[in-house]
């Protein structure tokens, strides 16, 4: 991008890049830059260089400030303005803020980071389906390490460490054994006086606050906003509120989404799946019940007499599944399955009224002599799962005596032949 040729106020190929017009919305560029990052993503095989394209793109359009820039006066304005070093972030930064975390199961997120960056803090955080649906924030208090604001990190009053003696500063410490005569066995650790800094603080020096520590411990409160639609799994991250250390980038706490069983509803994406059993009347002659949906609110729902409700048979009710995440005023749909709860046997009275008003068997084809010549059979109720348990064993048990037929076999055959 530094060879290029500077044209006169270029201020439409952002545009291009994304494929939005000039007056684009907000919504709309996170629509296209949400598609076209998927499917340039180069872990999903995409071209590295328009990935880049897209994540600068979008970076500055979505800037309301930037995107004056850029609209008045160009790409090369925006350079000069965002100062040093080239310009923009990193695109992989990019895409996963957008998308709260890789959303390609881990990996990608070590790219491009910082030297001596502290570690990052991961906390599981327990939501329902309500929260989810609904939205929520919840209130974390946490303890880290933050650098002693007395001795601004160097753990001593006058500022001064000396080398550590143990290890001349090195951190690390050498012993050396004798195994054998001419035999010698070198072993490396952490210096245990300086425990591997390298560093030792006088003791009358050390900082009374932090104990010549460094670092104290603080307690803080963290408001974790669950946004409405968000997945199971998804990242929620606070840059730079981990354990503070001197000389060091502090890492994020990142609190990752673990939804919860729910009793009734089961989410799949941006739909919810509900069970439901009905009667076998009401699956023949319609019914109605009252479903309490995640926001509490009471959907009625209801089949007219004569719809008829088949065992297995799903039925949607649109735009009551889960809010889409940061576009929650789409949704995906509410799936409702229904099991029919079949009678388990009937009188003879009920079988009369039922064929009275049901369609009729279908007509026997042969004669009564016909008949006559047929074989009786008896049909009885089977649990099929056990059922083929108990041929799964027999069949094992088939096959070790098998194995004993081999030398019993042999025997008969040589007796046969005596
Ligand atoms: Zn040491
Ligand atoms: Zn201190």
């Amino acid at each position: 991008m530094f060879g290029r040729a500077p044209k006169k106020s270029d201020n439409t190929r952002y545009y291009e890049i994304l494929g939005v017009s000039k007056n684009a919305s907000q919504e709309d560029l996170k629509k296209a830059y949400r598609k076209a990052a998927i499917k340039n993503h180069p872990d999903k095989g995409g071209d590295p260089e328009k990935f880049k394209e897209l994540a600068q793109a979008y970076e500055v359009l979505s800037d309301p400030e930037k995107r004056e820039i850029y609209d008045q006066y160009g790409e090369d304005a925006l350079k000069e303005g965002m100062g040093s070093g080239g310009g923009g972030h990193n695109p992989f930064d990019i895409f996963e803020s957008f998308f709260g975390g890789s959303t390609f199961g881990g990996g990608g997120s070590s790219r491009g980071r910082r030297q001596r960056r502290g570690e990052d803090v991961i906390h599981p955080l327990k939501v329902s389906l309500e929260d989810l649906y609904n939205g929520t924030s919840k209130k974390l208090s946490l303890s880290r390490n933050v650098i002693c604001q007395k001795c601004k990190g160097k753990g001593s009053k006058s500022g001064a460490s000396m080398k550590c003696s143990g290890c001349q500063g090195s951190g690390m410490k050498v012993t050396i054994r004798q195994l054998g005569p001419g035999m010698i066995q070198q072993m490396q650790h952490p210096c245990n006086e300086c425990k591997g800094t390298g560093e030792m603080i006088n003791d009358k020096d050390r900082c009374p606050q932090c104990k010549g520590e460094k670092v104290v411990q603080e307690k803080k409160v963290l408001e974790v906003i669950v946004e409405k639609g968000m997945q199971n799994g998804q990242k929620i991250s606070f840059p730079g509120e981990a354990d503070e250390a001197p000389d060091t980038v502090t890492g994020d706490i990142v609190f990752v989404l673990q939804q919860k069983d729910h009793p009734k509803y089961k989410r799949k994406g941006d739909d919810i799946f509900y069970e439901h059993t009905l009667s076998l009347t009401e699956a023949l002659c319609g019914f109605q019940f009252v479903l309490t949906h995640l926001d509490n609110r009471q959907l009625l729902i209801k089949l007219n007499p004569g719809e008829v409700v088949k065992p297995d048979q799903f039925k949607a009710i649109n735009d009551e599944g889960m809010p889409m995440y940061q576009r929650p005023f789409m949704r995906g749909k509410l799936y409702i399955h229904f099991t029919v709860d079949f009678p388990d046997s009937l009188t003879p009275d009920q079988c009369k009224a039922l064929e009275a008003v049901l369609p009729p068997k279908p007509a026997s084809q042969m004669t009564d002599m016909e008949l006559d010549e047929c074989e009786e059979t008896t049909v009885h109720d089977v649990n099929m799962e056990e059922e083929m348990r108990r041929k799964q064993a027999q069949a094992q048990e088939a096959y070790e005596e098998d194995d004993d037929d081999v030398h019993g076999g042999a025997q008969r055959v040589q007796c046969a032949q005596q």
